[in-house]
């Protein structure tokens, strides 16, 4: 990738201004001289053409290409998260309950799909056990 590629290129003689191909040659390191297809940032030589994977198994092969490890997969953050907010409603009700010697704290912004109970209301205790509950 080059590092402040031109943006704009005159052809026909000064009459057109257009998009420049941001490809970078790997021979003389320069930029592409040629213009960049409509809509595109890159001319046809260098990829504009390509639609990437189209089917739904092509896409998914890139996909899990591109995958080194699971540990930040949106799937592996959302159970991250819903386990956070079950500790947090475990604490809560541990705090209510005078379970531990000391009051718990907790540092940071509450998790996301946390919200503040009052647990003196029976019905706001029950919800917040439902919430201990793991899905599934
Ligand atoms: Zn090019």
């Amino acid at each position: 990738m080059i590092k402040n590629p031109e943006f704009y290129l005159i052809i026909a003689g000064g009459k057109i201004r257009c998009r420049r191909c941001k490809a970078q040659s790997s021979r003389t390191k320069l930029q592409c001289s040629k213009p960049a297809l409509k809509g595109k940032a890159v001319c046809g030589h260098h990829g504009g053409y390509s639609t990437g994977p189209r089917s739904k198994e092509g896409k998914n092969r890139i996909r899990a290409a591109h995958l080194k490890h699971g540990e930040e997969t949106l799937e592996a953050k959302a159970e991250r998260s819903a386990k956070s907010v079950m500790f947090r409603y475990l604490s809560d009700i541990g705090n209510h309950c005078n379970m531990f010697y000391k009051q718990l704290t907790t540092r940071g912004r509450p998790p996301s799909g946390y919200a503040k109970l009052d647990l003196t209301d029976p019905e706001q205790l029950a919800l917040a056990i439902l919430k201990t509950m793991p899905r599934k």
